[in-house]
């Protein structure tokens, strides 16, 4: 049984699926859908309807070029391989491939506040990192200025009244403004993605902001 309560929408799903969501977002997708055997029963759904449609496409002639063109887009998405592996790994295995190793091998930076951040390289509007966070400390409130997927690596956080453990991922929009907070005992280690610089409410922050390049 999987303890993970906090999944992926459709939306998102879909998109990976299709190859349409850029890297960033798309490295978040991979390393939950390892982790959560239903969600990746679902993107498996949308897997089996995208290719019938691509058939479909193909059966009503599609003119040869654009449905070429349509195959190297898709072909062109990042791959990760998302099967669910068992292992001591604290990363799991998309993320592992990615850095080319675990915890130990994650060149951190320190940020402020004992947080720690390894901003990851990719292509495309989205930004990725991994964070570090002391056990028992907040994040600084802040607002979204377009989506945020935290994924949940090790140790916890709760915002309001939910709880966030390994395996689950907090999906924040605009229209949420929140302080995180990790629980106390371990470091909590998210992977995190965004594709719009964040909304702080506090002046340091937004200082810190313009160096940490969140
Ligand atoms: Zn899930
Ligand atoms: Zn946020």
């Amino acid at each position: 049984m999987s303890s993970i309560n906090h999944h992926l929408t459709d939306a998102l799903l879909m998109s990976y699926a299709s190859g349409t969501l850029d890297e960033g977002f798309s490295i978040v997708v991979a390393t939950h859908v390892s982790l959560c055997d239903e969600c990746r029963a679902r993107m498996e759904s949308f897997e089996a309807v995208g290719g019938s449609l691509v058939d479909e496409v193909d059966a009503v002639e599609m003119g040869e070029d654009s449905l070429e063109a349509t195959m190297a887009l898709i072909d062109a998405a990042p791959e990760f391989d998302i099967a669910p592996k068992v292992s001591g790994k604290v990363l799991p295995q998309p993320l592992f491939d990615y850095i080319g190793g675990d915890l130990d091998d994650v060149h951190w930076k320190p940020v402020g506040g004992g947080v720690r951040q390894s901003v990851l390289n990719v292509d495309g509007g989205s930004q990725v990192r991994l964070l570090s966070i002391p056990g028992g400390a907040a994040m600084p409130d802040h607002g979204h200025n377009g989506l945020e997927l935290t994924l949940v690596l090790q140790g916890a956080f709760k915002d309001d009244d939910d709880r966030f453990a390994r395996g689950d991922i907090e999906i924040a929009d605009e229209d949420l403004h929140h302080t995180p907070i990790a629980e106390a005992g371990q470091d909590c280690i998210c992977l995190a993605a965004t594709d719009a610089p964040l909304r702080f409410k506090g002046l340091l922050p937004r200082i810190a902001q313009r160096f940490v390049g969140i």
